[in-house]
């Protein structure tokens, strides 16, 4: 099995994350090779201290009610107005089983068994996000669109709407849960963006016209969705 190529410009180059200060002792960092065969990293010219540019780990759950898939129309950017599953980012001491089961409970009031992984995924451009997903079932509660959410909606595996998911991954861990009820993704998919890109970018890759605020919620409103 080969591993995935690197963009080492793009991962530990000054650009483009635009760091520039030491985030321990506020000196210049500057690109600087210090393991042979890798790519520069940013070290400070102070203090030595190497920030290392590492990946985000976000961890979500496929969440299953009464054999129907739940997921969240997003509220925010990126990807504002598209469908995903709830997830969010692993905090520091936090296993992504916990990360998955709060962030089931914070966006969409449910308190959640899971029942297995999915899988991990990541943009196959390279961002800066990973995400181990989850599949699992609501245990307790009923569930409804919280904080960040402009709507929530209950989707046969069949009836998961593709073009309008928000990442690449979510798209990724949803085929995974499909295939595992005998449904299966459809070959083509909308463009979908990275999490953590800029908002611009998020919007320049969108297939379909941004929602506005003004949108009706109703109007935007799949039949199935209750
Ligand atoms: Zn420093």
């Amino acid at each position: 099995m080969t591993g995935p190529t690197f963009n080492t410009a793009g991962y530990h180059g000054l650009a483009p994350h635009g760091y520039r200060y030491c985030p321990r002792c506020g000196g210049a960092l500057s690109d600087r090779v210090i393991k042979p065969g890798e790519g520069p990293r940013l070290v400070c010219g102070s203090c030595g201290f190497v920030f290392y540019l590492d990946p985000k780990l976000a961890a979500g759950v496929v969440v299953e009610h009464d054999g129907l898939v739940v997921l969240l129309r997003r509220a925010i950017e990126p990807a504002y107005g598209r469908w995903v599953f709830p997830g969010g980012f692993v905090d520091r001491g936090e296993h992504p089983e916990e990360a998955a089961v709060r962030e089931a409970r914070e966006e969409a009031g449910v308190e959640v068994a899971l029942d297995g992984m999915l899988g991990i995924y990541s943009h196959p451009t390279g961002s800066a996000v990973i995400v181990v997903a989850y599949h699992g079932r609501v245990v307790s509660g009923t569930p409804r669109a919280l904080d960040e959410s402009l709507d929530i909606g209950f989707f046969q595996p069949h009836e998961i709407p593709w073009m309008e998911l928000a990442f690449a991954t979510t798209r990724q861990a949803l085929a995974a849960f499909a295939e595992l009820k005998g449904a299966s993704a459809p070959q083509d998919g909308a463009p979908d963006v990275p999490w953590g890109v800029s908002q611009t970018a998020s919007r320049a890759s969108r297939a379909e016209p941004l929602l506005t605020e003004s949108s009706s919620r109703q109007d935007l409103r799949a039949p199935w969705v209750k």
